[in-house]
């Protein structure tokens, strides 16, 4: 089964990404999270993603690109993956369709999460990501168990850069110009399905499952 997550910043993409990741047993691949791990290492290339993210822009397409095609060549991917933040411009869904095409392969769903702007900016203020694991927590909703340590692998819990009140317009900006274009190209064949991701973390993964049911 191969899925891929879009939806506005914060709409829950990478929290039912692992949630779909544990069930499933396929992996959870989030460009995010990549280009986050990139940026914390220390030479140019880093100093580069790094400017992008935390102005809350995209990072080029060719970069984006070369980075999921190499990602999806990998073995684990054999029996499905999940796409988490990919593809967010056309350019991206044409290329991922183009490259999946040579590997005999094709998504099967796309899940499209709807979160009214205003929900968003109050999960972005209340976001902490594990700086090991990744994995998201909101100190309003989702707190961790043990307050700003993760509960899965221990590691201390922090405030994205780029999770403040002025970088989310920009990105929820960036959402409506450059990722609609994606939305409809996935509209357009079929494939795509709206799930609200304003109701109870417990209700949008039932949502989610029943989606996908019969893939
Ligand atoms: P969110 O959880 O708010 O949707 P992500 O963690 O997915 O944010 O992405 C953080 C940042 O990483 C983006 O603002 C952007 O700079 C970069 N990024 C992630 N995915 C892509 C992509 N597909 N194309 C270009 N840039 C990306
Ligand atoms: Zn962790």
């Amino acid at each position: 089964m191969n899925i891929i997550f879009m939806g506005p910043p914060a709409a829950g993409k990478g929290t039912y990404a692992s949630l779909m990741k544990e069930e499933f047993e396929i992996p959870h691949i989030s460009t995010g999270d990549l280009f986050r791990a990139i940026a914390s290492k220390n030479d140019p290339l880093a100093v580069e993603i790094k400017s992008y993210i935390d102005n809350g822009l995209l990072v080029p397409d060719k970069l984006t690109i070369k980075l999921v095609i190499d990602r999806l060549g990998k073995a684990d991917c054999k029996n499905g993956f999940i796409l988490d933040g990919f593809p967010r411009t056309l350019n991206q869904a044409i290329e991922l369709n183009r490259t999946l095409n040579d590997l005999g392969k094709k998504i099967d769903k796309v899940i499209l999460l709807d979160v009214s702007f205003d929900l968003i900016c109050k999960r972005i203020t209340g976001r902490r990501t594990c700086e090991n694991c990744a994995k998201v927590y909101n100190i309003y909703t989702m707190p961790s168990a043990k307050g700003d340590i993760c509960e899965e692998c221990g590691a201390k819990l922090y405030q994205r850069k780029d999770d403040n009140e002025e970088s989310i317009k920009v990105r929820y900006q960036t959402y409506l110009d450059q990722t609609t274009e994606a939305v409809n190209y996935y509209k357009a064949q079929n494939i795509l399905v709206n799930i609200n991701g304003e109701d109870s973390t417990q209700n949008v993964f039932q949502s989610i499952k029943d989606a996908l049911k019969g893939e």
